[in-house]
């Protein structure tokens, strides 16, 4: 899936109730749950795709606790830590469900979705979203960010709205990307 499919779910499911719930820390909320949408994919450029940086388990796991520890002291940071870590387990287990990390996705000649690291082995794609950047990927990130421009003005309907220009842009040039740089 695009990673602005992964940040809009993170904003929509973790940062948008977390800051209905605590208004006064909506800006760590929404902020900690954008970034950890995105984290996971910074393994494209360091280290080995979808296995570095992505922890199905373990980030969700960390995650819940992180959100106990922020319901019994609430703070910027616990909040934060709290949406960042949701949205990075929720990232990588959702890999689950796209394509494979090939340049050429839909053409389905890797198994390797997302590394387990539990079990020290790949989990094979799901193909429910066929690809990143496929028309489906994009109505998802449509359907995730459509409620959070609706619930928040400012900065956040900005991100929101930037986010679906890029996603937009990427779903129609998708399937040319290789070919423009020659891989
Ligand atoms: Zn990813």
């Amino acid at each position: 899936m695009m990673v602005t499919t992964h940040a809009a779910a993170a904003l929509l499911l973790f940062g948008a109730p977390a800051s209905l719930l605590a208004p006064q820390f909506a800006a760590p909320a929404l902020a900690g749950a954008l970034l950890g949408g995105i984290a996971p994919d910074v393994d494209l450029f360091v280290g080995t795709h979808r296995k570095t940086l992505h922890f199905p388990v373990y980030a969700s796991l960390a995650g819940v606790a992180a959100a106990v520890v922020a319901a019994l002291v609430p703070s910027a940071l616990t909040v934060a830590a709290a949406t960042f870590l949701l949205g990075a387990g929720l990232h990588a287990a959702s890999d689950w469900f796209g394509a494979s990390d090939e340049l050429r996705p839909w053409e389905r000649t890797s198994s390797r979705a997302v590394y387990l690291h539990p079990a020290k082995r790949w989990l094979a794609p799901r193909h429910v979203v066929r690809y990143d950047g496929a028309p489906e990927d994009f109505l998802l990130t449509l359907a995730f960010s459509l409620p959070v421009a609706y619930l928040f003005d400012g900065p956040v309907r900005v991100v929101v709205g930037i986010g679906l220009l890029v996603a937009a842009t990427y779903t129609l040039f998708r399937r040319r990307v290789p070919d423009v740089f020659g891989i």
